[in-house]
């Protein structure tokens, strides 16, 4: 199973990403992670990508590209993958088809998951991050059990800097302008589904995965 997780940034992809790729034992990849462990790590790669992620801009193609051709090469996706935040350009999605192409392989679904802007918002607003363990939270509809304190490993979480106020705004519509043309994209070549990502956790949980299993 190839998939890919499209949708606008604070939706919900990476929560139901860890789940996802445990049930279909694939593997997750995410860029906003890869790129944030580079960032802590202060790599060369790191450094530059930061100056982009706290403008809520995009990562530069060949970087992003990069990172996801040596994860897919590599034994841990021979199971399948599952892509969360990439692509995110016509450009980036360009590039994964002509290397999965040369393996022989293809992606077998996306799923765009939507949700009305106010909501958004609102669940990016409240979204706080384990820095250690990357466990995600949300001050109102996922709080951890002690306030500010991760459930899993005990550290203290944390708002990511893109997730404040004046980033907010900024990475919308970074998203709209070049990561929304990718519906239609994928629609174009017959693999795209529509995933509602209102209501709780398990509620979507339950559609992604009546979805995952009927479109195979
Ligand atoms: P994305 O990976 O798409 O950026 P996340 O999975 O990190 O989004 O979710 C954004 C925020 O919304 C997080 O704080 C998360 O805890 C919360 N969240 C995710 N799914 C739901 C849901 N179904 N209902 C309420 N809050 C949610
Ligand atoms: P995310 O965790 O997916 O919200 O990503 C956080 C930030 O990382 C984004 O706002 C971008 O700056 C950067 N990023 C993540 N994935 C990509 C990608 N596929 N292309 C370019 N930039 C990315």
């Amino acid at each position: 199973m190839r998939v890919i997780f499209l949708g606008p940034p604070g939706v919900g992809k990476g929560t139901q990403a860890d789940f996802v790729a445990k049930k279909f034992s694939i593997q997750k990849l995410s860029t906003g992670d890869l790129l944030r462990e580079s960032v802590e790590r202060g790599t060369k790669l790191g450094n530059e990508a930061k100056i982009f992620m706290e403008r809520g801009e995009l990562v530069s193609d060949n970087v992003v590209i990069g990172l996801v051709e040596e994860k897919l090469g590599s034994s841990e996706c021979r199971n399948g993958f599952l892509l969360d935040g990439f692509p995110r350009t016509v450009a980036q999605a360009n590039k994964l088809s002509s290397f999965l192409e040369k393996n022989g392989e293809a992606i077998d679904r996306v799923v765009y998951f939507y949700l009305p802007i106010a909501d958004i918002i609102e669940r990016i607003s409240g979204r706080r991050s384990c820095p250690k363990c990357k466990a995600v939270y949300h001050l109102r509809s996922i709080p951890p059990k002690k306030d500010g304190v991760c459930d899993v490993c005990g550290n203290t979480l944390i708002q990511r800097n893109d997730d404040k106020p004046e980033t907010i705004q900024s990475r919308l519509v970074v998203y709209q302008k070049q990561t929304e043309p990718l519906i239609q994209y994928y629609k174009d070549r017959g693999i795209l589904s529509e995933l509602d990502g209102s209501g709780p956790v398990s509620v979507v949980q339950d559609r992604l995965i009546a979805l995952l299993t009927q479109s195979g």
